[in-house]
């Protein structure tokens, strides 16, 4: 890079927790940690660029915040977000990879109209659209959002040779809840399409759209109800290792971009 050249701007990667983010951060070369009031951020160089490395927190409140925050603070070039989630896809299992293509938000629902003593029917409730983006500038009411298409071809391609489990495009849903309910899970699947489930894309995401930065979520499933797979940990050292390829690509695309070496 040429002295005067303005560093170029980082990749930004996100995970809720430390088993999601911890093999990360021991990957970056001179790591500088941040803090902006409960939320985590570690600098540094690996993958041929510079990363920042974002611990967000559970759930969405933590994603949109950490999301903002870094966004004002680090000016990503691209953020992805990944770590662990529950399978929904029958043809799914514990190991499997799933790449954001669409991101539903399973928090927001609004109910029709029943009498006092007809009791709760989530069956019928009804997606409830969120907004995106500016008054008068491309404003959507939404409950799905896309990932974005050059991140996403990434992140396929990187796939056959990275991860050793199935690695799918497919439909994230978000929402601050852990299901459990066979029913339910399967009810979600059939009526939104909804491959897995985890606690922070969606916000982040919409989040990124808000501030115009390109976002794709990456989730590896670490439980799966239907097939009475359990929660595991370890997956989350997983799909580190491959975002941290996905990373690799990226910044060899980023960097011909830029015209840096
Ligand atoms: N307390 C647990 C970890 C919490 S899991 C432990 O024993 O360590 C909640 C986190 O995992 C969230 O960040 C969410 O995004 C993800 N997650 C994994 N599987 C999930 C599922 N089936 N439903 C919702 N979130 C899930």
């Amino acid at each position: 890079m040429k002295e005067d050249a303005l560093p170029a701007a980082p990749l930004l990667i996100q995970g809720a927790m430390d088993v999601e983010t911890d093999w990360l951060i021991d990957c970056l070369s001179h790591p500088t940690e941040e803090w902006e009031g409960a939320w985590r951020f570690v600098r540094g160089e690996a993958a041929g660029r510079q990363l920042v490395v974002s611990v967000t927190g559970i759930g969405m409140a933590n994603a949109a915040a950490a999301t903002a925050l870094a966004v004002r603070r680090y000016r990503p070039r691209a953020i992805l977000n990944q770590g662990t989630a529950g399978g929904y896809h029958p043809d799914l299992h514990r190991g499997d990879l799933v790449l954001g293509w669409v991101m539903v938000n399973l928090g927001a629902f609004s109910s029709p109209h029943r009498d006092r003593g007809a009791g709760v029917c989530p069956e019928q409730w009804t997606p409830f659209p969120v907004s995106v983006g500016r008054p008068g500038e491309g404003r959507r009411d939404c409950y799905r959002l896309e990932g974005d298409w050059e991140l996403l071809q990434t992140a396929l391609e990187a796939a056959p040779a990275h991860h050793t489990g199935r690695v799918a495009a497919g439909v994230l849903g978000t929402a601050d809840q852990w299901n459990r309910e066979v029913d339910r899970i399967r009810f979600l699947h059939e009526t939104l399409g909804v491959w897995a489930e985890e606690m922070e894309t969606f916000a982040a995401a919409q989040v990124a759209a808000g501030l115009g930065v390109p976002f794709l979520g990456l989730r590896i499933l670490s439980n799966h109800e239907l097939h009475g797979e359990g929660y595991d940990r370890t997956t989350g050292l997983h799909c580190q290792r491959f975002v941290l390829e996905v990373a690799r690509r990226l910044s060899r695309s980023f960097n011909q971009e830029e015209n840096l070496p």
